[in-house]
């Protein structure tokens, strides 16, 4: 078999710190130094090249263009590498992966994202393990055929499909969830791939989508939510989609404000996507009485799908210039196994 080739796409965030020796900080480290702090890296059979973003960010600060930066690299390197890993901050890779499954279409590579909750440097780090499954995660294949070609984050012994996760742990070296869909891989002493559930291999051309639309929003609801503050929110000029994240199966308040606001959103042509509060379980508008009325003026369920993944569907969609009727039928089905339709 041909030897795996990697490219290990180096963003920024806590996986890629190290202490300065003189102030005690955090600092990015450079990628070049990596076999100096990992030597095992050495030990693998495999081609791994890297690529560092400049700057190197916390992924606090990622944004649309650092999408559209990140896609590019694997269009334009999808040809040469086998796979790709793709080391980000845990605070918004959820997102990112999230995003990236989308603006990826046709994807037939594995575009691993992972991180850490301690940096590289301090002798405790979960990031050595995490690279080091990662990486021969990207690089599994079975006759040529790549093990999962899909956007998935390997985080603490499992992987998980990206656009299914949340960060939900500030503390813990298991910091992410997918509480609507099974590990892709769980790994011990074997990696035990759930073959079942990763997305089938598909050879097709690679699609790039580079056009985000970010005339977005997120409105939680919780008890006490003011008249002012919801009307306020949805009068935004400009907005376009509204994740509208609801308590329980998909359920609001039954004001007549509350759902005379929406519906004057909704004939303005603003579309509003249900997503549950809850990090297991579907929204299923009909189920209460107060979710029976968002259905009836036009609100569109999300299912299972989590906000991370919503808010990146609807950007997505809404850069792509299709009709609201379009993006309303999208947002129901599965286009990268984002919800259960
Ligand atoms: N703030 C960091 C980031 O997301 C945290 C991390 O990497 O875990 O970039």
């Amino acid at each position: 078999m041909r030897t795996p080739s990697l490219l290990i796409i180096y963003t920024g965030g806590t996986i890629g710190m190290v202490k300065n020796p003189l102030t005690g900080a955090l600092q990015p480290y450079h990628f070049e130094d990596i076999y100096k702090l990992m030597p095992v890296l050495r030990n693998f059979d495999y081609n791994l090249q890297s690529i560092s973003f400049d700057p190197l960010i916390d992924s606090s600060n990622v944004t649309p263009s650092f999408w559209v930066k990140l896609a590019t690299v694997i269009e334009e390197n999808y040809e040469k590498y086998d796979g790709f890993v793709v080391l980000h901050g845990t605070d918004t890779m959820a997102y990112s992966a999230s995003m990236l499954s989308f603006m990826l279409e046709n994807l037939n590579k594995p575009v691993i994202f992972t991180g850490s909750q301690l940096p590289m440097g301090v002798i405790r780090t979960d990031g050595r393990d995490n690279f080091i499954n990662a990486i021969e995660i990207a690089a599994a294949r079975i006759d040529e055929t790549p093990m999962v070609p899909e956007v998935a984050i390997y985080f603490e012994n499992k992987l998980m499909r990206g656009n299914r996760t949340n960060k939900y742990n500030a503390e813990n070296f298991n910091a992410f969830l997918s509480g609507n869909y099974p590990p892709l891989a769980e790994v011990g002493v074997h990696i035990r791939y759930n073959t079942e559930q990763i997305l089938k291999p598909n050879f097709r051309k690679l699609k790039v989508y580079k056009n985000l639309d970010n005339s977005v929003l997120i409105l939680k609801l919780f008890p006490g939510i003011a008249e002012v503050v919801v009307k306020n929110a949805l009068q935004i000029e400009g907005l376009k989609g509204v994740i509208l994240e609801t308590y329980g199966a998909g359920n609001a308040p039954t004001d007549i404000w509350f759902i005379d606001a929406l519906i004057q959103a909704i004939g303005k042509g603003i579309i509003i996507y249900n997503v549950t509060q809850c990090k297991g379980g579907a929204v299923d508008m009909g189920k209460y009485e107060t979710s029976m009325k968002l259905s009836q003026i036009g609100v569109i369920g999300g299912s299972d799908i989590t906000t991370e993944s919503a808010i990146a569907k609807m950007m997505f969609l809404l850069g792509q210039g299709f009709n609201n009727e379009e993006i309303k039928r999208l947002l129901q089905v599965s286009l990268r196994g984002e919800l259960t339709a």
